[in-house]
Formats: C-alpha cells, sequence, structure tokens
C-alpha cells in the first residue's frame, strides 16, 4: 500500500514540474509586446530618417542587363561588384556543375574534421600564387577571414591603427581582438604617423585598411602607408576586396596599383565580388599565419566548409585570370570613359580612377527617388547612404 502511496505521490510531484516547465516555455505575450514596441520604434526611427533599405529582387542571372520582379524589360546594372562579369561566366557556370556532379551539393562539416576536399587544397594554392604569397586560407566569407584574423594575431600588448572608415567588417574584427585599438582619420597619414609615433612600446603594431573604400571608390595611400609601416616597425594588412582580380596592371590589387607587389604582410580578399560573385573569402601571406589563422580563426574552426561548386567556380576564375590580364584592361577602359561621359553630362563623380563611381547627389531620400527614376529608365541603381554610422553597418 505505501509502495502505490509513494509512487502516487511521486507522479504528482512530476506532473507538477511539467506544469511549471511549460509555464516557463510558453512565451508570454506580455513578455513580448515589450520587445515588439522596441522593435518598432527602431524600424520607425530608420524610416523617418530615410535611409530604409528595401531588396530589389532579380529575376536572372547576375550581369550587366538583369530581369527584376514586376517589369518585363531587361535593365541595365550598375550596382553590382560583378566587376569582371565572372558571375555569369559560361566556363565558371560550368565548372561549378562538374563540381556539383563529382563532389556533391556541400561537405557537412568544418574544414579540420571532414570538410577539407582536394579543391579546397588546390583553390588556396591558386590564391597564394595569384598573389605571390606564400599559402592561403578560405573562408566562409571575407567577412569571416577579417573576424578571424585580429583576435588570433593579436593581443592586448599590441595595437591595431585602423582607418575609420574601414569596412564594418575590419572594426568588427578588430573589436573581437584584445589588442589596443587606435582609428586614424581617413586616409590621413599625419594622424597615423602620430598614432605609430605614440605606440612604440606595444609589443606589436598593425595598420588596418581597405585597399579600395567601397562607399566613396577612393584608393587607401598604400605607398605612404607602407612607408610608416617601415619607419615605425609596423606591419600591414589590407582588405583587397574591390580590387583584387581587376584593380592594379593585371588585376593583383592595390599593392600592385602602388608598385609595392609583395610588400604587404596581410591580404584579405573575397570571392564575392569580380571572383566569380559566388561566396568566401580568404587570408594570404606568410606559411607561419596561415598555419595560425588554421589553428585559431574561429570562422575557419566553426563553420561550415565552403561548398564544391563555390569552390570550383573561384578556381576556375584565377585560372582565367592568370592565363592573361584582358578583363583587367577592360575594366579600366570601362572606367575611364564612365568617369569621362558622366562628368561631361555634369554629374558630381567621387572617388579615385576606380569602377566603383559613386554618383553624389547628396541627399538620402533624393538619392533614393533618383534611383526609383533610374529603374522607370530602365537603370538600376545602387542607393549609398549618406550617413557615416549607416556606411559601416
Ligand atoms: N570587406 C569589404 C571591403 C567589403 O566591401 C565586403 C563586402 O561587402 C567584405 C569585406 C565582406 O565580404 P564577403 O561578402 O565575402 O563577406
Amino acid at each position: 500500500m505505501n509502495r502505490v502511496l509513494n509512487a502516487n505521490k511521486r507522479l504528482v510531484h512530476w506532473f507538477g514540474n511539467q506544469s511549471k516547465t511549460k509555464q516557463l516555455l510558453s512565451p508570454s505575450r506580455d513578455n513580448w509586446s515589450a520587445t515588439k514596441a522596441i522593435i518598432n520604434n527602431e524600424l520607425e526611427a530608420i524610416k523617418s530618417s530615410g535611409v530604409w533599405k528595401s531588396e530589389r529582387v532579380i529575376t536572372s542571372k547576375q550581369d550587366s542587363h538583369i530581369n527584376v520582379e514586376g517589369r518585363t524589360e531587361k535593365v541595365i546594372n550598375f550596382c553590382a561588384n560583378n566587376y569582371l562579369g565572372l558571375s555569369s561566366n559560361p566556363e565558371v557556370i560550368e565548372a561549378a556543375k562538374d563540381a556539383l556532379d563529382k563532389y556533391g551539393s556541400g561537405l557537412s562539416s568544418v574544414r579540420f574534421i571532414c570538410g577539407t576536399q582536394d579543391i579546397h587544397k588546390q583553390l588556396e594554392s591558386k590564391i597564394a600564387k595569384f598573389h605571390g604569397r606564400e599559402d592561403a586560407i578560405l573562408f566562409p566569407s571575407c567577412f569571416d577571414a577579417n573576424a578571424g584574423l585580429f583576435e588570433a594575431l593579436l593581443s592586448a600588448e599590441d595595437a591595431i591603427i585602423s582607418d575609420e572608415l574601414n569596412h564594418a567588417s575590419i572594426i568588427d574584427g578588430i573589436r573581437l581582438s584584445k589588442a589596443q585599438r587606435f582609428r586614424y582619420k581617413h586616409r590621413d597619414m599625419n594622424d597615423l604617423e602620430d598614432i605609430l609615433k605614440n605606440n612604440q612600446k606595444a609589443r606589436n603594431r598593425l595598420i588596418a585598411t581597405d585597399g579600395v573604400f567601397s562607399m566613396d571608390g577612393n584608393v587607401a595611400p598604400l605607398d605612404k602607408i607602407y612607408h610608416l609601416a617601415q619607419k615605425y616597425n609596423a606591419i600591414v594588412f589590407v582588405d583587397e576586396c574591390h580590387s583584387t582580380g581587376f584593380f592594379g596592371r593585371t588585376g593583383r590589387g592595390t599593392e600592385e596599383f602602388f608598385n609595392l607587389t609583395g610588400k604587404v604582410d596581410i591580404i584579405n580578399s573575397t570571392l564575392g565580388k569580380a571572383l566569380g560573385g559566388a561566396a568566401g573569402g580568404y587570408t594570404t601571406g606568410r606559411k607561419e599565419l596561415i598555419d595560425l589563422l588554421r589553428q585559431r580563426a574561429r570562422p575557419y574552426l566553426f563553420s561550415n566548409s565552403l561548398p564544391p561548386a563555390v569552390v570550383a567556380s573561384a578556381s576556375k576564375v584565377f585560372d582565367l585570370l592568370t592565363q592573361n590580364s584582358s578583363l583587367t584592361e577592360r575594366v579600366e577602359r570601362n572606367t575611364i570613359a564612365f568617369r569621362t561621359e558622366m562628368k561631361s553630362f555634369g554629374f558630381n563623380i567621387l572617388g579615385d580612377n576606380h569602377p566603383i563611381c559613386p554618383v553624389f547627389i547628396g541627399d538620402a531620400r533624393l538619392a533614393s527617388t533618383f534611383a526609383d527614376l533610374m529603374l522607370e529608365w530602365h537603370l538600376c541603381d545602387w542607393i549609398q547612404l549618406s550617413s557615416r554610422s549607416q556606411r559601416k553597418g
């Protein structure tokens, strides 16, 4: 009898706990309504500041002429970072299809567990060769390459000195590291020099810059940065997302543009823009750096391997780029022609002689209206948001 009573008590106790757990798990409307109000306020603030971002939906391949939802005619595309037009290149697509058949859709693993195929290794060595470096490491994106680098390489005794308008992923990557952080005014070499001078006691100094700044299309003064790095014993990191494949005489990027080939210590870049446009990023540099990143870079260690089709398409792009420089030369001719013609119509085109040609409208709302009108005229443009905080993402 006692045994039955005890079992009964245990059962009542178990049910009691279950219903308490249920209460805890069921989302309370009141809890969410506070969150909802916060979100709605935030959304309203974004809308009323005129910087609301909406998506234009493309219904064709990425290209210079595209189809967009709600329109029957093609529009001319001015806003993709498809600098070399390789996102829809037939050879690149074919390479991806073949890899899909031979290597499958994905690895279901991070690289060091069971996510490395021969094509990953081949692509890494093509990248290193392209840049004239000892080794390279792939990441799921350049955002991840930037997120992985600084934390793995630098610690509290070190200093990172970064251009104030560097890309959001560099800023976030630097935030993850324990190094002391300094920002110099955009492309201001006096400011950079002052910071370098004041930080000679740090164990190591790293200068971080975009090679080309994507919002303004202007080029970092890498020759001067390199000179200061030599003078104050610092290493140089450059994000080449808006340079690799098409900037510099043979598309080797900003260091080639300044005749500094091989001098930059660390290069990060993306496969998601000029280099086929699919996805992926990388770091290239000296062997010991890449060895360290394979052991310590968290996005490499804890995120899935790049899919075979993506690896193969990027690999084909590097083959095309090493065959000859005709694509790079065409981009340069087109850039000069576009900038010259637009200026002759009275537009204010910002930046240096780079394919990013920001047409400066000067007001976020007007820019948005202008972009809508461009779509009416069968031109698809990207609206650049004017405030600095928006630029940094
Ligand atoms: N760095 C710069 C300068 C960029 O413009 C971008 C992309 O917009 C990234 C990094 C991130 O590259 P990914 O798209 O490969 O993450």
